[in-house]
């Protein structure tokens, strides 16, 4: 760039520099790009003449058929890898404009437009496309390879031949089919009516169907509703009997030459008729038609676009294994089949079903599924909580039983160390009565009147022997084994046998045993020998903590104490007391600081008042002994309840 500089100056004479990269540029502009794009690195592939494929639809823009294809042609062609193809698209709006003059005009129209950029390829949607491009081919595209959809294989057949560069897979249109389809599925239908319309294309299908129909004739009447103005023919179909099945091909043009599409004029049908409509269509689906035997115009886009992919990547159109024919699918609406009453069980697995409602489990499948396993481990969980309490029910039952045992041993064990007592309390009413049978058999022995006196022996008799009686009560409940009972008894009653029956132990041991019970009830539900067995318990503790003490602090005080809602026993006394260090481990099983002890009464203790929704607790007075609390709520009972009450 630098040398030429000088002869950018405008002092330079002759040809400008301009003029001359002009003259030169000219006829070597190609070899010249090509250098230039060398130079900055772009690959020579990249400059290639972009690819594009014309699309000669038969019919008009908006026709449903066409949109599908195209949607998935384009969709297709653009997912094959190849570089970028352009896709042109052109109609020849039939079966409006069919006709010679318009053909020429068309064909002319194309030649011009595509003269400087003909197409690679070009793809003819439909029969009428192909025949046209067949009819006009030398003058359009002459060399250019053809790919043919949605043509009938009827109308390839008709063909004398196929040049070798025109290639595709037909398509067979499945009336029959689809009316054999229809008949079965309605088996009380007898009358099958047929509609078409009045344009070329539409007389071609009517033709076909007047054809095949007499196959039908041993099944239904048949009737072809062909060509009528489309209000008339919506009259018809609305006013049909209910043993009528419709077939159409619905049609471009009615008996009044007014304009539709196919399907435009089968959902017109379907909105009045009061027959099920069926069709051979897939572009059919969702106008209330209930369906047929349909081939797919997207599959005929994807496949078109397959072969276009094929012969551009270079393979030659005799090279390619195309299929025989597209495959007919059988298309239903769901809403349809619902509508007709239709036995579900008839359609087949194979069928496409439109607009069924997804199932819960289609539609909120993570949803249902998640919910599934939640409920699933809930149901886990619960079993096995179910399971848990189960097994922690049976095993406090065996620790209440043995509870049981234990406090039963407990007791035995207590009344054999109260037995010196026992025999005592009950020795003396025995000795008593002794005594007084002595006295009475002396008074009958003299012979005097001592009516009086035997009386009042005899008294002094049955009381001696009811007292003894009496210890003997309390000693066989205290042996007696027996399950937990709740009843309702008076504390303060059940304090005073205890109190009884400890005095001989008190007396015996030389301790001073005060007593100090309400005049007042104390109402609580529960066992009364278990709630004695604890009061015996701390009473001989507080004898046993005495035992070494001097006279004057040999002495317990068990009072019993209760306000509104509790009842309180406290058994006091100036024994040894417990050392600090002891004082957490008491109610602790095998704690003991005697030298025969067992280290059960506390515990056992304790155990009994907890499940008598009780606490129990030591008050250590220090330096002056021990006193232990026990606290229990008071039942709230019906007069009638405490009459019947022990
Ligand atoms: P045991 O009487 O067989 O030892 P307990 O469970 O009834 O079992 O008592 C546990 C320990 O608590 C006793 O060994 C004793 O050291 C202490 N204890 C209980 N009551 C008193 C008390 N009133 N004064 C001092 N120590 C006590």
């Amino acid at each position: 760039m630098s040398a030429a500089a000088p002869l950018n100056t405008p002092r330079c004479r002759g040809p400008s520099w301009h003029a001359l990269r002009r003259a030169w540029l000219r006829p070597h502009a190609a070899l010249v790009g090509l250098l230039m794009l060398t130079m900055v690195g772009l690959p020579v592939a990249a400059v290639a003449k972009a690819r594009s494929v014309l699309v000669l639809y038969a019919f008009g823009r908006l026709l449903p058929a066409n949109i599908e294809f195209d949607r998935a042609f384009r969709e297709a062609i653009s997912t094959t890898g190849l570089p970028p193809v352009s896709v042109f698209d052109e109609f020849l709006d039939q079966p409006r404009f069919a006709n010679e003059t318009n053909a020429r005009v068309l064909a002319r129209y194309l030649r011009d437009k595509y003269a400087s950029q003909p197409p690679d390829i070009v793809v003819v949607a439909a029969s009428e496309a192909l025949l046209f491009l067949l009819q006009h081919r030398t003058e359009l595209f002459p060399r250019v390879p053809v790919v043919h959809a949605a043509v009938s294989r009827s109308v390839l057949d008709s063909l004398a031949s196929l040049p070798a560069d025109v290639v595709g897979v037909p398509i067979e249109y499945d009336f029959s089919g689809t009316i054999e389809q229809a008949l079965r599925w309605h088996p009380q239908a007898r009358r099958l009516l047929i509609v078409t319309g009045s344009s070329t294309s539409d007389r071609r299908f009517e033709a076909r169907l007047r054809a095949e129909a007499p196959r039908f004739r041993s099944r239904a009447a048949v009737e072809f509703l062909a060509g009528l103005p489309t209000d008339v023919l919506l009259q018809r179909l609305a006013e049909l009997p209910r043993d009528s099945v419709v077939f159409t091909t619905g049609y471009f043009e009615d008996g009044d030459g007014r304009e539709f599409t196919p399907r435009s004029s089968a959902e017109a049908m379907a909105r009045v008729a009061s027959a099920p409509i069926y069709g051979p269509f897939d572009t059919f689906i969702g106008t209330g038609v209930v369906g047929g035997r349909v081939p797919s115009f997207a599959d005929m886009g994807r496949q078109s676009a397959e072969i276009v992919s094929a012969l551009l990547a270079g393979v030659e159109p005799g090279a390619l294994r195309l299929p025989p024919v597209m495959p007919n699918a059988l298309a239903v609406d769901w809403r349809q089949v619902r509508r007709w009453r239709i036995d579900e069980n008839m359609i087949p697995v194979a069928a496409r079903v439109h607009f069924r409602d997804p199932t819960l489990l289609e539609e909120h499948g993570g949803i249902v599924l998640a919910a599934t396993s939640v409920l699933l481990l809930q149901a886990l969980l619960i079993g096995w909580l179910v399971f848990e309490r189960r097994r922690r029910r049976l095993a406090e039952q065996a620790t209440q039983k043995q509870r049981f045992e234990l406090a039963h041993a407990s007791r035995l064990a207590v009344v054999g160390e109260l037995s010196a007592s026992i025999a005592h309390q009950i020795n003396q009413p025995l000795g008593a009565i002794l005594a007084n049978a002595e006295a009475a058999e002396l008074m009958l022995e003299s012979g005097g009147d001592c009516r009086d006196e035997l009386q009042r022996i005899l008294s002094d008799i049955r009381q001696d022997d009811l007292r003894a009686g009496e210890v003997i009560r309390h000693l066989r409940s205290l042996l007696e084994k027996h399950e937990c009972e709740r009843h309702l008894f008076a504390l303060d009653a059940a304090a005073r046998d205890v109190a009884s029956l400890l005095q001989a132990e008190a007396r015996r041991r030389r301790i001073g045993l005060e007593v100090r019970l309400p005049n007042t009830p104390a109402w609580v539900l529960g066992d009364r020998v278990q709630i004695q067995q604890v009061m015996i318990n701390l009473i001989l503790n507080a004898m046993d903590a005495v035992a070494e003490a001097t006279a004057s602090r040999r002495a317990v005080v068990f009072t019993l104490d209760s306000d509104a809602g509790s009842a309180t026993v406290t058994v006091r006394d100036h024994g040894h007391g417990i050392p600090p260090q002891d004082q957490p481990r008491i109610f602790d099983s095998f704690f003991s600081t005697k030298e025969k002890g067992m280290g059960l009464g506390l515990a056992i203790a304790r155990s009994i008042v907890e499940t008598h929704a009780g606490r129990i607790w030591l008050d250590p007075i220090v330096g002056e002994g021990a006193a232990f609390c026990v606290e229990l709520p008071l039942a709230v009972v019906a007069e009638e309840a405490r009459a019947g009450s022990p």
